[in-house]
């Protein structure tokens, strides 16, 4: 490593240490010639992650790419971007997670949709539909099945808990 004063490569570390976030480590050195200090950043090499599309292309992952998918089906819902950055880091722990470093198309839209589902159900048709292009009219109903099941999820979870509108908990008249 070059000197930035002297430009000498001999040089000494005196401090080594993790950056908060852990991602890189911070080194503190002593140029030997001129005595002046400086610091070295050390990160772990980003390998581009694939995309496998539907008709065998690849293409670079782009967080941007896929965060404009999805805000484009959150338009005038009532979505939080942290929910939407929650989504795209649920994407790409997902890519950590492989050995290769190619993920298809159809993971990423799986991902993003079993999260948008539990989100706001507009959002997911939206983006179940820009995204699947619904190519089959089958996977339509499937989305809207989807979330009549999730509403009767919901319904089914409401009715479980006790309520003062049920007359089951009212006992009986007398
Ligand atoms: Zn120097």
């Amino acid at each position: 490593m070059k000197c930035p004063f002297c430009a000498r490569t001999d040089n000494r570390v005196v401090d080594s240490r993790l950056s908060r976030d852990g991602d890189a480590v911070r080194r503190r050195r002593v140029c030997n010639c001129c005595g002046r200090r400086f610091t070295t950043f050390e990160t772990v090499e980003e390998i581009p992650i694939m995309i496998r599309k539907k008709d065998g292309r690849r293409e670079i992952y782009h967080r941007d790419k896929v965060r404009a998918g999805i805000l484009r089906a959150c338009e005038k819902r009532n979505v939080e971007m942290e929910a939407v950055e929650g989504i795209l880091n649920e994407v790409e722990r997902d890519f950590q997670e492989r050995a290769e470093k190619e993920i298809s198309s159809a993971d990423i839209g799986e991902t993003v949709m079993t999260r948008l589902l539990g989100l706001d159900d507009v959002a997911y048709v939206r983006f179940a539909s820009v995204y699947q292009a619904f190519g089959d009219v089958n996977d339509f109903v499937e989305a809207l099945q989807k979330i009549k099941e999730k509403a009767e999820r919901d319904a089914a979870r409401r009715a479980a808990g006790p309520s003062p509108d049920d007359p089951a908990c009212r006992g009986n008249p007398e």
